[in-house]
């Protein structure tokens, strides 16, 4: 069994075969003397997660589809790292002792339950997978509290706030200002968008992400679960929480405090920024990403968002002021439309429909237990598959 003995953070990836886990990988191939990397996980893409596991020689992968763990463990058995297959068992991994911090990269529901099992074991997290804080963020803030966890934002909107909020912890805020691209369709009407194929919504104008948040982004579902997560990463009550769409993606979002003083963060859009400030923080380290140039950004431009025509992000609010497990069913009805969406069954326009029906028809739970929240999530799969015919 190897030993780990140094000053470098160990770190687990959960979904390092994804868009976040990827960069994450190319942070830390930059920066070997602070990081080594404890655990890999990966989901179909056993190729990438094996070639991964080669180069950055982790204790442990672990393969959540487990029709491909025997490929897995084949491929690295030369190797001196262990092989598990299955979420259960990323569930488990989490909670080694080596592990001083979890990458949270699996994409929507399915990374909640390890995220909630590294919480359990008081490992720090950077957080990229907001989905977990939509469906359980009281659950899940709550146990960090109790675990003296800290949550570590990695999506670019609450490092931004995390950001401005360095020296700030101790003075209330007034409000934020959640900034959005507005994504592939912003302008567009509902007669256009109902013509809208997968291949149109996978092109994000300024952000090269995974597929599902890639369409989020696109229907401003993106906006809404990011509501959600700032309401709980930083305790604030909903009408503390804005939005305004900000085309060029470079202002990543903005605190106002109560003296009306606003601090914004910004940058080029790189999700590597906000990756290296959450696995490094307190610290920042140096970077060479590309720097922001004034002159090829003479303008910066913020206009109102369109909620009319993105009924997905009136939807989200509508979510969070209801409270209990309605942004549960707000995200379990999103992640069925937008695979809908991704197999060409449903138009982009559908997508609202099903969450806008789950949100009526599923029953409302106003103090939810984990076991609630399971079965919100499996009942409001169910409706939404059988309203769109899935
Ligand atoms: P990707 O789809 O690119 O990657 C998702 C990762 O999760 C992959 O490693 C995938 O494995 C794994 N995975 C998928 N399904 C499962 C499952 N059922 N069980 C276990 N693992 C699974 O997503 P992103 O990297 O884009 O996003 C990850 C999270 O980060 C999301 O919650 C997203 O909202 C958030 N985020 C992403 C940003 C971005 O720029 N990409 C920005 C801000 C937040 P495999 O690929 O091997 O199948
Ligand atoms: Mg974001």
């Amino acid at each position: 069994m190897k030993t780990k003995l140094s000053d470098k953070k160990n770190i687990a990836i959960l979904g390092s075969t994804g868009s976040i886990g990827t960069q994450a990988l190319d942070v830390i191939r930059a920066n070997k003397d602070a990081f080594s990397v404890e655990v890999l996980t990966g989901n179909g893409n056993a190729d990438l997660l094996i070639k991964q596991a080669i180069e950055f020689d982790p204790n442990t992968v672990v393969i959540a589809d487990e029709s491909k763990y025997q490929y897995v463990k084949d491929a690295l058995a030369p190797h001196d790292i262990k092989v598990f297959a299955g979420n259960k068992a990323i569930a488990e991994v989490v909670q080694m002792d080596s592990i001083d911090m979890v990458l949270a990269a699996i994409v929507g529901y399915a990374g909640l339950e390890s995220t909630l099992s590294a919480i359990n074991a008081g490992k720090q997290i950077a957080l990229a997978n907001k989905e977990t804080l939509v469906v359980a963020g009281d659950l899940v803030t709550k146990l960090a509290k109790e675990k003296g966890v800290n949550l570590y934002p990695v999506d670019s909107e609450h490092s931004a706030i995390f950001q401005c909020l360095a020296g700030e912890f101790h003075n209330p805020i007034e409000k934020i200002y959640l900034t959005a691209s507005g994504g592939p369709f912003r302008g567009k009407d509902k007669t256009f968008l109902s013509t809208v194929k997968k291949e149109q919504a996978l092109k994000h104008p300024n952000w090269e992400m995974g597929a599902k948040i890639t369409i989020d982004s696109a229907s401003l579902m993106n906006k809404g679960l990011e509501v959600i997560e700032a309401k709980w990463l930083f305790g604030l009550k909903p009408e503390q929480i804005d939005v305004i769409v900000h085309p060029q993606s470079i202002v990543h979002s903005i605190v106002q405090f109560t003296d009306g003083s606003m601090k914004a963060q910004m940058g080029l859009p790189d999700m590597k920024l906000p990756i290296q400030y959450a696995i490094g923080y307190p610290n920042r380290m140096k970077s060479d990403f590309p720097r922001f140039d004034f002159l090829t950004h003479p303008q910066l431009t913020f206009e109102p968002a369109d909620i009319k025509t993105f009924r997905n992000l009136a939807l989200a609010f509508e979510a969070m002021h209801k409270g209990g497990n309605a942004p549960c069913i707000l995200n379990a009805a999103n992640e069925i439309a937008v695979a809908a969406f991704l197999k060409d069954k449903i138009g982009f326009l559908q997508m609202s429909d099903v969450v806008g029906n789950c949100l009526q028809t599923v029953a409302h739970i106003a103090k939810p237990s984990y076991e609630d929240y399971v079965e919100t999530d499996k009942e409001t799969r169910r409706i939404a598959k059988e309203f769109l015919n899935f």
